[in-house]
């Protein structure tokens, strides 16, 4: 299958998952996941309407970016560490992977611009997932209110492997109460809610996804 099929037969999917959840008029942001895919794969996703992109590692992107030179917009989905920050603010539009204080208040001291944010929430309790457990969000996202340089947008989940519909719902649905309730805590809007891949993505359009990270089901399969 080329890259076009795959992105037309995903769309068909969404709008199937999107009429179960009763969702239809709702539109979704697919992020194509790029980790592993080569260049001309990943042109051949933008030119078919695959423009927003993440990168799970800085040093991959560091690579890749600056050979794309089609309009499209970077998000980071994967962690980030402390000294790879000032690579990352100049890369990203968006960083999606933040989940401790230390993290929000380097990219807000370097970013040359207003930073886009999601907090990443570990959902399923699995301890070798990143991401603030739903109970410290509170407290993570008091501190972000308080950095000027950094926009919070929502939050990110990675759903639990192996994919199994019973858990995935219910952490995805854990993600979806968090938001509710950090919106109402802190008289915030947080309208992004970045979760679903290619094996979960249904689950979490029927637990409210609006953003989904999808690698496979764009690309096929990873270079490693
Ligand atoms: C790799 C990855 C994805 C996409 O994975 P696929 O299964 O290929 O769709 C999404 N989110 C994160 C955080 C990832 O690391």
């Amino acid at each position: 299958m080329t890259v076009k099929e795959r992105i037309e037969k995903l769309k068909e999917q969404i709008n199937e998952a999107l009429a179960r959840a009763g969702r239809e008029n709702e539109s979704i942001i697919i992020v194509g996941v790029t980790k592993g895919i080569d260049i001309p794969r990943i042109i051949e996703g933008i030119e078919n309407g695959i423009n927003i992109l993440g990168e799970n590692r800085v040093q991959e992107a560091r690579e890749k970016i600056p050979q794309i030179t089609l309009p499209c917009q970077w998000h980071l989905i994967g962690h980030l560490q402390k000294n790879k920050v000032k690579y990352a603010v100049k890369l990203f539009k968006m960083i999606q992977s933040v989940d401790n204080e230390e993290l929000a208040e380097l990219i807000n001291k370097k970013t040359p611009e207003r930073m886009d944010i999601l907090i990443e929430i570990n959902t399923s309790g699995e301890p070798q997932k990143y991401g603030v457990s739903p109970d410290e969000a509170g407290k993570l996202v008091e501190s972000i209110l308080n950095l000027p340089n950094l926009r919070l947008l929502g939050l990110m989940t990675v759903g639990p492997y192996p994919v199994d519909e019973k858990k995935s719902r219910k952490a995805f649905a854990l993600l979806r109460e968090t938001r509710d309730r950090l919106e109402k805590e802190f008289g915030i809007s947080l309208p992004i809610l970045s979760m679903g891949m290619t094996e979960d993505f249904e689950y979490a359009i029927l637990e409210g996804a609006n953003m989904l990270r999808i690698g496979r089901g764009i690309y096929g399969e990873r270079n490693y």
